[in-house]
């Protein structure tokens, strides 16, 4: 039985490395070699769960080119089922990200496979989502596709909402596990961009009417854990900070993880937050995500 279906998108990251972003009109020689790499949210979380030791299946389209075969024998080398990947008459989806010395970037997307996919393509995977012990959804395929997937599954539902996107309503009742950061809880609330405290993003999560809890990610702050009744704040592990990127991910996959192994959801956002922070410590995104060993147990 396969434990976590990944439905979410698939890009080759073309990263490349420059003194200082471009302005508008500008073109900036980069001094470094660019390189090339797996990404998109959904791959990324399908090899952090398969790295933690999970039988993961991915769902998603990549295009019938090159890039497409890269990706795929990419991430079935991590051990990710990729026959539910569908070849689509669009190029695979791409991530051009212009990144400074100082961490400072700029990301323009291609989605190209990954808003193919459409609802109808789920109906053959009925089985395949139906039986996943959890399904683990983000944002950059069409909402229609998440909205069918959330409908088509039994187990355990994770929607990390990123990037920001309007949720319906019938969705967001059948989520369990809401993932977003403090920027995807505000648009998801209708607030405008918050510097909102505890109390402030507590009362946004609890606005949303998910079923289960909301766990609000705050980068090198935490993470904010919301129930019905309850808040409290994991503090994020103090590390040697080298590169965030991919850090969400990693926290997504993780805590789908725990949650698998029946821990509380405190637990299983303590166990998020440590396997986070040592993707933090890596470059990458992808590549920065641990394998179960390389986690810390709780101090
Ligand atoms: P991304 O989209 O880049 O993956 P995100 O906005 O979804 O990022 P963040 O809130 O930046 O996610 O980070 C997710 C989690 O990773 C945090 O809740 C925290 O546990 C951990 N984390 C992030 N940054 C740091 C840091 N500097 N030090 C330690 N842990 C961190």
């Amino acid at each position: 039985m396969t434990d976590i279906v990944v439905v979410g998108s698939l890009n080759v990251d073309v990263v490349v490395p420059l003194h200082e972003l471009p302005a508008p009109g500008q073109t900036v020689l980069g001094a470094a070699d660019h390189r090339r790499t797996g990404g998109g949210k959904g791959a990324n979380q399908a090899v952090a769960a398969a790295r933690l030791g999970r039988r993961v299946a991915m769902v998603g389209a990549v295009g019938i080119d090159a890039d497409g075969d890269w990706l795929l024998g990419l991430i079935a080398a991590e051990g990710v089922a990729t026959e539910s990947v569908l070849r689509a008459p669009r190029p695979t989806g791409q991530a051009i990200v212009l990144v400074t010395a100082d961490g400072d970037s700029t990301i323009a997307v291609s989605s190209g496979a990954n808003m193919w996919l459409a609802p109808e393509h789920l109906a053959p995977l009925r089985d395949l989502l139906g039986s996943a012990r959890a399904v683990l959804l983000q944002q950059e395929v069409d909402a229609a596709v998440v909205a069918e997937a959330v409908r088509l599954a039994e187990g355990l539902v994770v929607l990390n909402p990123a990037p920001a996107r309007p949720v319906d309503p019938a969705t967001l009742a059948r989520v369990d596990v809401l993932v977003p950061n403090r920027g995807e809880l505000a648009a998801l609330a209708g607030a405008p961009p918050t510097d909102a405290g505890v109390d402030g993003l507590a009362a946004m999560a609890r606005s949303l009417g998910t079923r289960g809890p909301v766990v609000v990610t705050l980068g090198g702050d935490g993470a904010l854990v919301v129930t019905t009744d309850r808040q409290w704040l994991v503090p994020a592990e103090q590390v040697d900070a080298v590169d965030a990127t991919g850090a969400g991910d990693t926290f997504c996959a993780a805590l789908a993880d725990a949650l698998l192994d029946g821990a509380a959801i405190d637990e299983a956002a303590r166990w998020a937050s440590r396997a986070a922070a040592v993707t933090v410590t890596r470059p990458g995104a992808m590549a920065a995500a641990p394998r179960r060993a390389e986690v810390p147990t709780a101090a």
